[in-house]
């Protein structure tokens, strides 16, 4: 009787091994582009450690303002892979953009970057800035933080920004993929980039503070004589680069003493910041404005001929003349100032800045002392 298992013959054996030895083949080749993958993730990963390591040294090696936001935004996108990247800082009475534009920074330099009085100007409770918010962009809850950007993106991340537990910005990342950021991601990468990019920040900020000390008049807030001069030769040398005049004003208070001698010497300092401040209600930005000492200031006006200068010259003059001063203890006071004006032009060619810078002072102040002999209140060229 045949048995119930037949024996298998030679050629079934043969066909068994075959279809094993495949089996293990096949086997090997799912192990091998599993190794593979593996091998080409754990590159990626090292690569992007590496990118984000470069990044960290690129911020924290920033020594100024300028220099930190444009890194920020040069690299963080492209080491992230982000389609959009805005911060925002907070500034509740306006006095680090006022800084940071008496250190002639210009801030239009960067539009992805928002300066915010308060947390209230967000479109969300700052309440809800105490950890990382992700997930989908909605336009009710995260307008204000990307309203730089025409195209919004699809996944967003706010990231906030603390120092010495004072929330002082966030940082704000996009996707225009929508499965990017997920409100179930883990924090712990972007809650280290928000804590890099808030101590780098508040570094920048502190050593522009340090210049802006170094450089300004405690009183009157306006750039100190040191500053002016040095300014000065900056700008002469610019001129001459780029064949533009110049013009110089030198301002003197009239009468200040007796201001003094019948409001007191408090009553002269609110009169001098009160002038410092509508001088300098009258520039441009790119202009300078420094106190040279007691009641005396010096304006450079770059890119200004003659003519124009006149103009903001006695604009200034009847700012001052026209309104009464507030003092701070009581009453007011009527004040006037004299104006000494000169320029120089593309051809000035002379020796050296210093010399042509000399001069050029030497003249304004010349200027100043015709418009104190005709009479004060007025405007002279030289
Ligand atoms: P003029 O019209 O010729 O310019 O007369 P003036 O009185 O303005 O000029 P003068 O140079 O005689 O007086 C300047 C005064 O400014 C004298 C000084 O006490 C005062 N002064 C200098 N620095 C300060 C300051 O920081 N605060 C105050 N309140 N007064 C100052
Ligand atoms: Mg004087
Ligand atoms: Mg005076």
């Amino acid at each position: 009787m045949d048995s119930a298992i037949p024996a298998p013959d030679d050629d079934t054996l043969e066909l068994d091994a075959q279809d094993a030895l495949q089996e293990l083949q096949r086997e090997n080749q799912a192990l091998r582009a599993r190794l593979e993958n593996l091998l080409e993730l754990a590159h990626r990963n090292q690569s992007i450690m590496a990118r984000h390591q470069n990044f960290d040294l690129k911020i924290i090696g920033a020594n100024s303002f300028r220099e930190l936001i444009t890194n920020i935004f040069s690299a963080l996108a492209i080491t992230s892979e982000l389609d959009v990247v805005s911060l925002v800082l907070f500034d509740k009475y306006g006095d680090l953009q006022q800084m940071l534009a008496d250190l002639k920074i210009d801030l239009n330099e960067f539009p992805h970057l928002l300066f915010l009085r308060h947390e209230v100007e967000l479109s969300q409770p700052e309440s809800a800035l105490r950890k990382p918010q992700l997930g989908l962009y909605q336009s009710l809850a995260y307008a204000s933080y990307f309203t730089s950007f025409n195209k919004k993106p699809a996944s967003i991340a706010i990231i906030p920004m603390r120092r010495q537990g004072r929330l002082i910005g966030c940082l704000n990342v996009g996707s225009f993929r929508a499965d990017r950021f997920q409100p179930n991601m883990a924090t712990d990468f972007i809650e280290r980039l928000g804590s890099i990019i808030a101590i780098c920040l508040e570094n920048v900020i502190n050593n522009e503070r340090l210049t802006y000390i170094g450089m300004t008049d405690p009183l009157t807030n306006v750039s100190n004589r040191r500053y002016v001069e040095q300014r000065t030769l900056e700008e002469i040398g610019r001129a001459r680069r780029q064949r533009y005049s110049i013009a110089c004003m030198y301002l003197d208070i009239d009468f200040f003493k007796q201001i003094n001698d019948r409001y007191g010497h408090e009553g002269g300092d609110d009169v001098l910041k009160e002038v410092a401040r509508r001088i300098k209600a009258e520039l441009r930005l790119s202009d300078t404005l420094g106190r040279f000492g007691g009641e005396e200031f010096v304006v450079v006006l770059v890119n200004t001929n003659l003519h124009d200068a006149i103009l903001v010259a006695e604009r200034i003059r009847k700012s001052i003349a026209s309104q009464e001063f507030t003092l701070s203890a009581s009453g007011t006071c009527q004040a006037t100032i004299s104006i000494g004006l000169t320029t120089i032009d593309e051809k000035s060619n002379q020796d050296n800045a210093s010399v042509v810078a000399r001069d050029m002072l030497q003249r304004a102040d010349r200027a100043l002392y015709q418009a104190k002999n005709g009479g004060r209140n007025q405007v002279r060229c030289y």
